[in-house]
């Protein structure tokens, strides 16, 4: 109790004497809770660890780069950009040179540079909620305006509306997830390229009064769990420079540990990613084991499909129970809504069941676990709601 309210007291005083920032006054950091229960199924990872054999050569890559640490690491990892762009040919059969790839520590800082070097005072970043709660913050981090126009009630975009925002609010940088977090809903590539031709010459004037075009980033974290049919955005490169498309390791890929994100885009863009990004971002032991991890692309998929036919599964149960569930293209499922989803959520966890609050009122979201974890979430949930319902 005591180290608590010296801890609150502390925070006071740090408060009322230190310069901080205007706009980060009452902020508080990222996060969803951390906690240790049996079911974690709130932050949307792949539930299966890495095999023996991966730790080996994860672990064998390591010591090799631990024999060069006095160095500095290869500051344009050209031979991660091509394993990345190789990697991408085969999920999505869009072949790039490696000149056409960036990447850094988690795709949330791939974005970051993004909005440092196309976004920055006077200029806006728009997006389309409910999403992604980091966009924000990348827009504050980097002095952007930021500018949330709503989407529809079932999630989806309204194109005529999206070109209104363009046309009105001129950002420097559209982002948009596909699936987008937290609903689950991809974007089909038809809107995509509505939204790109909408975004042409409709980006801020440069101090010249010369006419830009505005960059469109499509956040595919969870691109891999698309349903079959479902193209990537990758697949507009060619024809569109103002468009990037920014993927991770951490989700299908199972190495949310990693912080391994990348991104797709043309090589004008990355080279001005390269301009504002911190000397030497990726570290020789993430090249190395991203390396080691991408030689193992096969066995560390391989759990996709399984995760996708659960969630295909369980999105039909949630509906048997009463519950509007959203289709997912994810690894995850929205659904609700409950009068207080917090109790809901809280009487979850005191069965040992951790998903997240999050989305639009009254409604969850559930990452998609091993078969055992879904068991044991949709058993507590059945008794969660026989205790709730009046
Ligand atoms: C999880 C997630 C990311 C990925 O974050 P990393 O920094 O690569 O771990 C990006 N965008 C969305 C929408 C996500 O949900």
């Amino acid at each position: 109790m005591e180290a608590v309210v010296g801890a609150g007291l502390l925070t006071l005083w740090l408060v009322s004497t230190l310069p901080l920032r205007p706009g980060l006054e009452g902020e508080t950091p990222y996060g969803a809770p951390e906690l240790e229960v049996p079911v974690r199924l709130n932050v949307n990872e792949n539930p299966y660890p890495p095999s023996q054999g991966v730790i080996a050569d994860i672990a064998q890559a390591v010591t090799k780069a631990a024999a060069g640490l006095n160095r500095y690491p290869d500051r344009d990892f050209p031979a991660l950009r091509q394993a990345l762009a190789d990697y991408l040919a085969v999920e999505s059969k869009v072949r790039l040179s490696w000149e056409r790839i960036w990447a850094a520590n988690g795709s949330n800082e791939v974005m970051l540079h993004i909005l440092q070097a196309f976004g920055g005072p006077g200029r806006a970043c728009l997006s389309f909620t409910p999403s992604y709660s980091m966009y924000p913050e990348y827009a504050r981090d980097t002095l952007t305006t930021y500018v949330a126009a709503p989407r529809r009630e079932d999630f989806t975009l309204d194109l005529d509306a999206v070109a209104t925002a363009i046309d009105r609010e001129r950002p420097a940088v559209i982002l948009l997830a596909s699936p987008n977090n937290p609903t689950g809903t991809g974007l089909e590539l038809g809107a995509v390229q509505s939204i790109l031709d909408a975004a042409r010459g409709r980006g801020p004037a440069t101090t010249a009064g010369e006419p830009t075009d505005c960059i469109v980033v499509i956040d595919e974290a969870y691109g891999e769990f698309r349903r079959a049919g479902v193209p990537s955005a990758l697949e507009l490169l060619d024809a569109n420079p103002h468009l990037a498309v920014s993927r991770t390791m951490s989700k299908a890929f199972g190495m949310a540990g990693l912080r391994l994100g990348y991104l797709a885009a043309c090589a004008e863009v990355v080279n001005a990613l390269r301009v504002v990004r911190l000397p030497y971002h990726l570290s020789s032991v993430t090249q190395a084991t991203a390396l080691a991890a991408l030689s193992h692309r096969e066995e560390l998929m391989s759990q996709v499909a399984s995760l996708r036919a659960q969630r295909d599964v369980l999105v039909p149960w949630l509906r048997e129970q009463g519950l509007t569930a959203y289709d997912s293209d994810a690894n995850f499922v929205l659904f609700g809504p409950f009068e207080d989803r917090q109790d809901v959520w809280r009487r979850l966890l005191d069965r040992g069941v951790l998903i997240r609050v999050v989305g639009p009122t009254g409604y969850l979201r559930v990452c998609i676990g091993t078969p055992q974890e879904m068991e044991q979430f949709r058993s507590a949930l059945v008794t969660v709601i026989k205790e709730t319902r009046p």
